[in-house]
């Protein structure tokens, strides 16, 4: 199975985000029956909830692999340091590419607002 790292973290971090949310609600409906205080939190968690599963398991952003790497000469402004380049999204691949293109982070941001504008989603 190919687990996507980034939807699985931010899959784990929104189960920790619940806790307090139904704490809070069990909280405010403390004089209730605990047991239907139980069923209204899970009511409003699932309200809530859905829709932030939803894009955790949808979001075509959370698909783009990026790759980076320490040292590198930027492409565009010729600065060592730490680079970044989007090597996968659901519509760009850059997998096999023979001279990978590594940018700064600054030129880095400059490139992906230009990818965007082509279309790539990430
Ligand atoms: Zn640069």
């Amino acid at each position: 199975m190919d687990v996507n790292f980034k939807r699985y973290g931010l899959y784990l971090i929104r189960w920790q985000l619940s806790t307090p949310i139904l704490a809070g609600v069990l909280i405010v409906l403390s004089s209730m029956d605990p047991l239907y205080a139980t069923i209204i939190a899970n009511l409003i968690g699932g309200l809530i909830f859905f829709w932030v599963d939803r894009f955790i398991f949808t979001s075509k952003a959370l698909d783009a692999q990026w790759e980076v790497r320490e040292n590198i000469r930027c492409v565009d402004c010729g600065r060592i340091c730490r680079g970044y380049r989007l090597v996968k999204t659901d519509n760009y691949d850059k997998t096999d590419d023979n001279e990978p293109e590594f940018r700064c982070e600054e030129c880095s941001q400059k490139k992906s607002e230009e990818l965007r504008k082509r279309g790539v989603r990430h």
